[in-house]
């Protein structure tokens, strides 16, 4: 199925029984306890809009970009209501009609473009001292004076000197010696591991390494394009998903490793649908790229089935570890054991907390443009994560990453923020 117009949903739509179930686990509704907040809301709205019974009005776009498509709804609704899809659908319904805010347009657009974005960011991280200073203590940043999009709380992420990518280049693309017997896979990095975390991408090369795998990192590979997805851009999309393909068939390759949550979510489903329109031999190629794509403790734990953290020694002294699902991995692509299993496997203690597969309130650009609301979904998270005395909160998605640092900082509570693979190689 391609990504579906609001029209086509129709039917789907009216499987919504109103029971409400959806209330309680909404993150949204939960903050702000308003029925347009909820799924069920929103389904009523896009209904009401198909009837054109309401127009695309501010107060509709408001209420629709009102999720963070947690998938919570999905997961308990009794009939089966595709509520992602409905909002997405809703979504291209806003950007068709050039009614999408130019703050989304534009974080869609800085990820997607591979020359604007790059370079912007480029500079950006060069003159990035001039307009925020480095929290003590912390891998953040507070601005200095009034940014736009910038809240004043925030701790903004440090743009890293040299992107993942273009340390790559510099390196080799081919990072290890081509043996027949080895795993062959390619390393999806995303945009988050280019241009803010690349210690994560390298902590990922040097654990499928250590895990005996022979991986490559395809230079001309993009954004995913789950930010053009989530503001209804279905051409970008499409535009980027194309780009990846060709860059990755490059080389033959058993696995597509991502250390992205919302990355590998992305191109395991959302590729598929992007390109379903496309012919026949487009759809065996993405089918065929599609099956390949693994979460990377997914692909450690069950493709290439390590026992035992592959790096001797643990980083001492040893900590409370606690987890979060991020959701596009827990309900995204049902992964929740793997990256337990590897916690263990780090010889630390792992303590879960209450509520893991709750939202962080990250949500993409939700976080930018609904920068208060997004933290006060967090603040429940902050709050799980203290409750537990954890040392250290890992997860496995970088933007899950970055919004846990700001909550936790926000709290005041000292725990570091990590991806899982990190722990596996922090004594490397
Ligand atoms: S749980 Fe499903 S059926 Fe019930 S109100 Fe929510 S969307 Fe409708
Ligand atoms: S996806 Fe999450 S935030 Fe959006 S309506 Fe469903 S439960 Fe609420």
């Amino acid at each position: 199925m391609s990504l579906s117009s609001l029209s086509t949903l129709n039917s789907q739509l009216s499987n919504c029984v109103l029971c409400g179930t959806c209330r309680s686990v909404c993150p949204t509704f939960g903050v702000i306890n308003r029925e347009p907040a909820s799924a069920r809301g929103k389904v009523s709205l896009c209904s009401a809009f198909l009837n054109k019974e309401i127009t695309l009005s501010e107060r509709f776009i408001k209420h629709i970009n009102e999720c963070v498509l947690c998938a919570a709804c999905e997961e308990n609704c009794p009939n089966d209501v595709p509520v992602i899809d409905i909002i997405l659908a809703a979504r291209q319904e806003i950007f068709k009609k050039g009614k999408t805010d130019f703050s989304r347009i534009a974080v869609s657009k800085f990820f997607g473009s591979e020359k604007i974005g790059r370079n912007a960011l480029k500079v950006a991280s060069k003159i990035q001292n001039i307009f925020f200073k480095q929290v003590p203590e912390e891998s953040g940043l507070h601005r200095r004076f009034p940014l736009p999009f910038v809240h004043g709380k925030r701790l903004a992420p440090r743009l890293a000197e040299k992107f993942f990518l273009e340390d790559r280049r510099q390196k080799t693309e081919v990072r290890s010696k081509k043996d027949k017997s080895q795993p062959r896979i390619g390393f999806f990095a995303g945009c988050l591991i280019n241009y803010i975390y690349p210690n994560i991408g390298e902590a990922s090369l040097n654990v499928l390494e250590k895990a005996g795998a022979f991986v490559v990192v395809p230079l001309d590979q993009s954004c995913c394009g789950m930010p053009a997805i989530g503001i209804g851009d279905i051409e970008g999309a499409k535009r980027l998903a194309l780009k990846n393909l060709e860059a990755f068939e490059k080389y033959e390759l058993e696995y597509i490793a991502t250390a992205c949550a919302t990355c590998g979510d992305g191109l395991k489903k959302r590729f598929k649908e992007l390109l379903a329109d496309e012919g026949e031999d487009l759809q065996k190629r993405v089918e065929n790229f599609s099956s390949k794509v693994r979460d990377i403790t997914e692909l450690l734990v069950n493709d290439l089935g390590i026992r035992q953290s592959p790096v001797s020694g643990l980083r001492s002294p040893v900590s409370i570890v606690t987890y979060h699902d991020p959701c596009h991995l827990s309900r995204g692509q049902g992964i929740k054991d793997e990256p337990r299993k590897l916690i263990e496997m780090s010889g630390h203690n792992f303590k879960e907390m209450k509520n893991p597969c709750k939202c962080c309130g990250m949500g993409g650009s939700f976080n930018i443009t609904n920068y208060e609301f997004s933290m006060e979904i967090n603040r429940k998270k902050a709050l799980d994560i203290k409750s537990t005395g954890a040392d250290i909160a890992a997860t496995t998605c970088p933007g899950c990453i970055m919004q846990i640092k700001d909550g936790l900082h926000q709290l005041g509570v000292k725990a570091k923020v990590v991806h899982v693979v990190e722990l596996i190689t922090l004594n490397n």
